[in-house]
């Protein structure tokens, strides 16, 4: 009997596996997709290097030489403002990295491997049952497509978009957020910033509703794509029509993408707002958007994976070692503070007060600092206004700015 059955190998499922391996805990992965893959999901925030030390991943993910992340910019038409990590509390990491995700989840499983996980790849998870001496899982080797069961005493999903749990266990609830699109591919040839700002994330306002990212990478390519209600794609003829139109009606974006040339087909996402009842329960957990995810506009996903799949490792492993665990404190009002924290931010962000705030250039020391922090994934620190109170503290700042 497996002490630990993790369902996806991606950032959330491989910080689980390493933490919960170096613990001397004997541990599965079961993954899909053989890597590398393409995932969306390229920029990180500072709090994320955080959890990659905590499990051990650091060091594996430092030699891959990714593009160094000091801040995050936002822009619209001549207003600019600059959020660089350095600046937020001290104690909290000033740098983070844009990151290739066909390379950084490989990184990550493989480091996991080497920590004692045994990861298989092209391996997917059809059927969960639970009983009381622990969980069988129905998987299905894809390569020769037979089928056997697995036995383990905690289940964890990391599975992402594929939200197994969610659906096997009939969790999903209706989402709070409207619907949007995204279109997006990689180009070449952009103009960036030199020195330390090259590897910032730009977040342009678009004039008609949209919000532009371009996240460059350190392989010379970056990340570009369009965010808005589906009305906005439509009458620009192809999907890669449609996204240069948009990325040429913004000037920031014009200018900097001038000479740029696409190296990917233009690939499209929609209807990624979702949530679930619950995120635990006897023998398991979910973690990340296999359980809630919000919007990508503050990068938060991948560092918000992590954050519930380092939590949920530690209660399991003190679980195993026959410690008694408060999950619905520990785990699952502990993330939903997480979560809530980025949601008033996207909440803010789309009724049109937060833009004016992050784009006002006379704010306080301490509020531009704090706005840093959640900015940098902090977003359980609750020293922090924007963590305590953030609708009320954002309400209060968008009465102050014009
Ligand atoms: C348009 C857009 C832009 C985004 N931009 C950002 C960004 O800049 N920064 C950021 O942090 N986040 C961003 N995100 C969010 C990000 O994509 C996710 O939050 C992140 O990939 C979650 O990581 P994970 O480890 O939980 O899951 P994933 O990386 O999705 O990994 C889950 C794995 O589970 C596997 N799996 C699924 N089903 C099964 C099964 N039945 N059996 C076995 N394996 C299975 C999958 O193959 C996959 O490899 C963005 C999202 C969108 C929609």
């Amino acid at each position: 009997l497996l002490d630990v059955a993790i369902i996806g190998a991606g950032p959330a499922g491989s910080i689980a596996g390493a933490m919960l391996a170096r613990g001397g805990r004997s541990v599965v992965t079961l993954e899909a997709s053989t890597f590398p893959r393409f995932q969306i999901g390229e920029s990180l925030l500072p709090r994320s290097v955080d959890l990659l030390a905590e499990a051990g991943l650091l060091e594996a993910v430092e030699a891959q030489r990714f593009m160094r992340k000091a801040a995050a910019v936002f822009l619209r038409g001549q207003e600019r403002e600059r959020y660089a990590f350095a600046e937020a509390f001290p104690g909290q990491r000033p740098q983070t990295w844009q990151v290739t995700r066909a390379d950084f989840d490989q990184t990550l499983a493989t480091a996991a491997r080497r920590a004692g996980v045994d990861v298989r790849f092209a391996h997917r998870v059809d059927a969960v049952s639970f009983g009381p001496g622990g969980a069988v899982l129905e998987v299905t080797d894809l390569e020769t497509e037979r089928t056997f069961a697995l036995r383990a005493r905690k289940v964890l999903d990391c599975s992402g978009y594929g939200r197994v749990l969610a659906k096997l266990l009939a969790l999903e609830a209706p989402p709070t957020l409207g619907p949007r699109r995204a279109l997006f591919t990689h180009v070449e040839g952009d103009l960036r910033p030199e020195g330390p700002e090259e590897g910032d994330i730009w977040v342009c306002i678009h004039p008609r509703g949209a919000w532009i990212w371009i996240i460059p990478f350190s392989n010379g390519r970056t990340s570009v794509g369009v965010v808005g209600p589906k009305e906005l794609f439509e009458g620009h003829g192809s999907e890669r029509d449609t996204l240069f139109a948009l990325l040429r009606s913004e000037p920031n974006a014009a200018r900097r993408l001038e000479g740029a040339r696409p190296v990917l087909r233009t690939a499209r996402l929609e209807g990624w707002t979702a949530q679930v009842t619950r995120t635990w329960g006897p023998g398991w957990a979910i973690t990340g958007n296999a359980g809630d995810f919000l919007d990508p506009v503050f990068s938060s996903g991948v560092t918000l994976a992590m954050e519930s799949a380092a939590l949920a490792a530690k209660l399991f492993d003190r679980e195993l070692a026959g410690a008694a665990v408060d999950w619905e404190t520990e785990y699952g009002a502990t993330m939903l503070r997480a979560v809530g924290s980025f949601k008033c931010f996207v909440d803010s962000w789309y009724a049109g007060d937060l833009p004016k705030i992050l784009l006002a250039t006379n704010k306080p020391d301490k509020i531009k600092r704090a706005i840093t922090s959640v900015l940098a994934g902090y977003v359980l620190d609750e020293s922090n206004p924007f963590v305590r109170n953030g609708a009320g503290t954002l309400r209060a700042l968008a009465q102050l700015v014009p």
